[in-house]
């Protein structure tokens, strides 16, 4: 109990309208509001936000938030607005006239008691840090007047080239802690190794790190929770052999077990998806309400689609994998993968793509099709590539596999393949070795197994 859980928890249901704290939440805010530094790696849809967005409306001044994208921005707006939060963005896209009133409020806030309600939480890219001299100039003045509460870096292995994610304008927010020594940091992930935590706290100049859960808490604080998301549903679906069948077997799936629900459905190629999209709808007359998004897709038709997903005129989106970040839906029913996924991050990459499923943690399907010419075309794009070959194997085993639970073999997989990860894959008290008793190989039936015959398929291979 801390002086400020009594009104921490008011807060969290009046503004936020959740009744209890999850995972880490209540650590993460009580680290923040202690002052620390802090790491928080929690999974896709654990509730990072609200581990600043909270501790933010409990102290005076502004948060500063650095986030990659303009998509994933303005939907952070958009549910802070909605909830009642005063929370603003400067990017690129920002007109004149909003900036000049941001601007203004800003210094308002810089200099004395400020008159007038406080912005709570600003939101930027990491150029803004980068490149402008104004915006630094403005933040000079908040820090001499201590209405700079906290530094927030959202989706921060962006700062590690080692990473999956890495954006070069991430490096240079080592001037946070270098021009504002007093100012905590909060850092925020979902995958981080060892060596991406290690290049962030270097780069974010955070003190050394111990574990929150340590007897003795000093430096920074990490909290880190296991990557294991009970409520989804792993499947692995044969592939019937020509075009048309493999959309019609999908489209039954989906009529059959999603009627109406939102989903994802990934796929190889730019072409895949506008030809998948396509004869989804027109095999389904027009029931499954498809969109497309990959990288060739115009802006303006990128957030059209984004807009028509969350009012929820658009279902199911048929997309590459540039189908990401920006995505802040709770209520993604089912994640299908059309084809075995691109081997160069395997089974690491379907984990995070399927983890779209079921962010509002109700139950949902993560469903990966296979058929055996898929690994054919999967190896022929590898050929070359280092490491490569060893990767597609490992998520071929996954799809051959039609025993073991499919919560085991992430399992052993992220446990050899991350040895030093602090994003674990089960804490102590979920038990890596315990079948999920979810999954298509929990549910099988034995007798079915027989003349699936698989086992002989992952041997030729
Ligand atoms: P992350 O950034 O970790 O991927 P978000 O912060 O975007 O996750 O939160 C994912 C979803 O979980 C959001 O829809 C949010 O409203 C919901 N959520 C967060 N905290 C709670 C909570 N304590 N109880 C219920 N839902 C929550
Ligand atoms: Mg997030
Ligand atoms: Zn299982």
């Amino acid at each position: 109990e801390f002086e400020w859980s009594g009104a921490l928890e008011a807060k969290l249901k009046e503004v936020f309208g959740h009744d209890s704290f999850r995972l880490c939440q209540e650590g993460i805010c009580n680290a923040s509001m202690d002052g620390r530094d802090v790491v928080a790696i929690m999974p896709t849809g654990g509730g990072k936000s609200l581990g600043y967005q909270l501790p933010a409306l409990m102290v005076p001044g502004c948060s500063l938030v650095i986030s990659p994208l303009l998509a994933l921005i303005s939907d952070q707006i958009m549910h802070l607005h909605e909830a009642g939060v005063d929370a603003v963005m400067l990017t690129g896209s920002t007109s004149k006239e909003d900036s000049d009133r941001i601007y203004r409020r800003l210094q308002a806030m810089g200099s004395g008691p400020s008159v007038g309600p406080e912005i709570k939480l600003c939101y930027v890219t990491p150029e803004k840090i980068a490149n402008s001299k104004k915006f630094l100039t403005a933040l000079d003045r908040l820090y001499k007047a201590g209405k700079l509460a906290r530094f927030v870096v959202d989706e921060a292995h962006c700062v590690s080239s080692q990473g999956h994610d890495f954006r070069p304008d991430y490096q240079k927010l080592s001037t946070l802690r270098e021009r504002f020594p007093d100012v905590p940091i909060l850092a925020l992930s979902a995958t981080c190794p060892a060596q991406v935590l290690w290049d962030l706290t270097k780069t974010l100049r955070m003190p050394k790190l111990t574990m929150a859960s340590a007897a003795d808490v000093d430096g920074t604080v990490l909290f880190s929770t296991s990557l294991y998301r009970k409520n989804l549903h792993y499947y692995v679906l044969p592939k019937p052999a020509g075009g048309n069948d493999s959309i019609m077997a999908m489209r039954d799936y989906i009529l059959n077990n999603h009627k109406n629900d939102t989903g994802i459905v990934y796929c190889l190629t730019k072409k895949d998806c506008e030809s998948v999209a396509e004869a989804l709808t027109t095999l389904s007359d027009g029931k499954i309400k498809t969109g497309v998004y990959h990288a060739d897709v115009p802006d303006t038709r990128k957030e059209m689609l984004h807009r028509q997903w969350r009012e929820g005129r658009v279902k199911v989106v048929c997309a590459t994998i540039a189908f990401g970040l920006g995505i802040d839906k709770g209520d993604v029913r089912f994640v299908i993968h059309h084809t075995l996924r691109h081997a160069k991050k395997s089974l690491d990459g379907f984990y995070q793509e399927s983890g779209r499923a079921g962010r509002d943690g109700k139950d949902a399907d993560c469903v990966l099709y296979y058929r055996a010419q898929d690994a054919t075309r999967i190896a022929s794009l590898t050929y070359g590539e280092r490491g490569g070959q060893e990767k597609a194997l490992a998520m071929l085993a996954f799809a051959c596999d039609v025993e073991e639970c499919r919560k085991i073999q992430f399992a052993n997989y992220f446990n050899k393949s991350s040895k030093l990860s602090f994003s674990s894959w089960a804490t102590a008290e979920e038990d890596t070795l315990t079948r999920c008793g979810h999954c298509d190989n929990c549910t099988r039936p034995p007798e079915t197994l027989e003349h699936l015959g698989v086992r002989g398929r992952v041997a030729a291979w």
